[in-house]
């Protein structure tokens, strides 16, 4: 998915009019009839196929005459409607590289005025799964006003309300910032995903707080339900932070005990396999009790204490309707039910395949559009987006992400993430390693000042 924000510049506002009525049309309209897209969009002096045409040159929009003419909105369409919207209203001046692709989404570095990064996650529901997509049609005929945009402005704005409502909990989540469609604003996570974490100094540490966080969760009324290597992110410090929201659910969901168990027995299997931590789960004590040793106590969905606070009624009664809740919680369970029959079988599904070859794309898609600048050995090296240096200069040392041993350290890392990113590599010890492919977030690149100033 190619994310050239330049061509943003080059919009009239026609073009953003426009665009703006082909959106409105699909609130009703799969494909909106020309007609109907004229008429919302009220141009002046017509013209409006004339706009239509050049919002098509730029893949915007998707033309479609196969009942009657007519335009969708392109993801890209969508994108550049969010990303406008957020520009003018000061959230930020400018869009910099891909940082994470994951199976429903793309992750991108954007700059404020004052050159604070930050991480902008863009929603992209059903876009892997068409197979999940094309199962669900009879789900979604009850659903007149199912569509892409619809279910990826819910999965945002669910994820939006929860990362908002975890952050006043104290929980350790990103910073939400700002939300706009199908478009999520937050702040950049210093760390990587643990999944690209070859070795813990303090592995036992790591472990109890990330179970901690499934129990408080629980506790809070909240099972995260995908809970796995690559949403939790881990600093230097080895700090956790976790991401990724769409799919939570309360601890009264008919599932809840079936998605609490999954998310601890990932997180055993992964330290337990990958990082060869040691469980004794059947460990007594001398007097024939369970040992203290909080990983020989495997938390059990029936012994949490549901007294932290109600944050499940809390968000049920904020943001969503009970039919959007309903809407979004039965697709990512379909989803996510889909995913796990194809993975018990063992089978390399076309999900993955389809992931690998979209990550491809995205990689190279990035390339020459969007370039980024890095600081390595005390220069700034302008680099676009698959890495390839383009300049560079010399640079004062001036904050500790200069630190050239760190530095160093980070671009291997990530060196190494693009490289298996681009083979298509497939991590086998993950039930959900098709699931999101994240490359580490860079603590020391700064964006290209690319003002987007309309
Ligand atoms: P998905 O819902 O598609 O799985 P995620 O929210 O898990 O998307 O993000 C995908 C990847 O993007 C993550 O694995 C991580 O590498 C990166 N990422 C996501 N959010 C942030 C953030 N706030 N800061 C830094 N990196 C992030
Ligand atoms: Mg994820």
């Amino acid at each position: 998915m190619k994310l050239d924000v330049n061509a943003l510049r080059y919009l009239t506002t026609d073009d953003f009019r426009v665009l703006t009525a082909v959106e409105m049309g699909m609130r009703n309209h799969q494909i909106v009839p020309v007609v109907l897209i004229e008429r919302i969009a009220k141009l002046k002096h017509g013209g409006t196929y004339k706009v239509l045409r050049n919002l098509l040159k730029h893949k915007l929009v998707h033309h479609d005459s196969s009942k009657y003419d007519g335009f969708r909105l392109t993801y890209l369409g969508y994108d550049f409607l969010a990303i406008k919207t957020l520009v003018n209203r000061g959230v930020f001046v400018s869009v910099g590289r891909q940082i994470g692709v994951g199976k429903e989404s793309d992750i991108f570095e954007v700059a404020t005025e004052d050159g604070t990064i930050m991480a902008m996650k863009l929603h992209r529901l059903g876009r892997v799964s068409f197979r999940a997509v094309k199962n669900k049609r009879d789900y979604l005929r009850h659903r007149s006003n199912y569509n892409w945009l619809y279910l990826s402005r819910l999965a945002a704005l669910k994820e939006y309300a929860f990362m908002k409502a975890l952050g006043e909990h104290g929980f350790p989540v990103p910073n939400a910032i700002e939300c706009n469609r199908h478009c999520i604003i937050m702040s950049l996570i210093q760390g990587y995903p643990l999944v690209q974490v070859r070795q813990l100094e303090n592995p036992d540490v790591v472990f109890d707080t990330i179970i901690g966080l499934v129990v408080q969760l629980a506790e809070h009324g909240l099972i995260h339900c995908d809970f796995n290597e690559f949403n939790i992110m881990v600093d230097d410090d080895e700090k956790v932070t976790m991401i990724d929201f769409p799919q939570m659910v309360s601890i009264s969901h008919r599932n809840a005990q079936m998605y609490f168990d999954r998310d601890v027995e990932c997180v055993y299997k992964y330290f337990g396999k990958r990082l060869n931590l040691s469980f004794n789960e059947e460990e007594k004590d001398c007097d024939g009790h369970d040992s203290d040793n909080e990983r020989s106590n495997r938390p059990s969905f029936s012994s949490i204490t549901k007294s932290e606070g109600l944050l499940d009624k809390e968000l049920a009664a904020s943001g969503f309707s009970h039919k959007e809740q309903d809407v979004i919680d039965e697709f990512m369970e379909e989803n996510t039910e889909e995913i796990n029959v194809d993975d018990e079988d063992g089978k390399d599904t076309t999900i993955s395949t389809d992931l690998d070859s979209l990550l491809l794309e995205d990689l190279n898609d990035a390339g020459g559009s969007i370039t980024y600048e890095e600081v390595e050995n005390d220069r700034i090296v302008k680099k676009d987006a698959d890495g390839t240096q383009l300049s560079s200069e010399v640079e004062e040392s001036n904050s500790d992400s200069d630190d050239p041993i760190l530095t160093k350290r980070l671009n291997k890392q990530r060196q190494k993430a693009i490289a298996v990113a681009q083979k298509g590599h497939r991590s086998s010890s993950s039930r959900n390693s098709y699931k999101d492919k994240g490359r580490k977030s860079s603590n020391n690149s700064k964006i290209q000042k690319q003002s987007l100033n309309w």
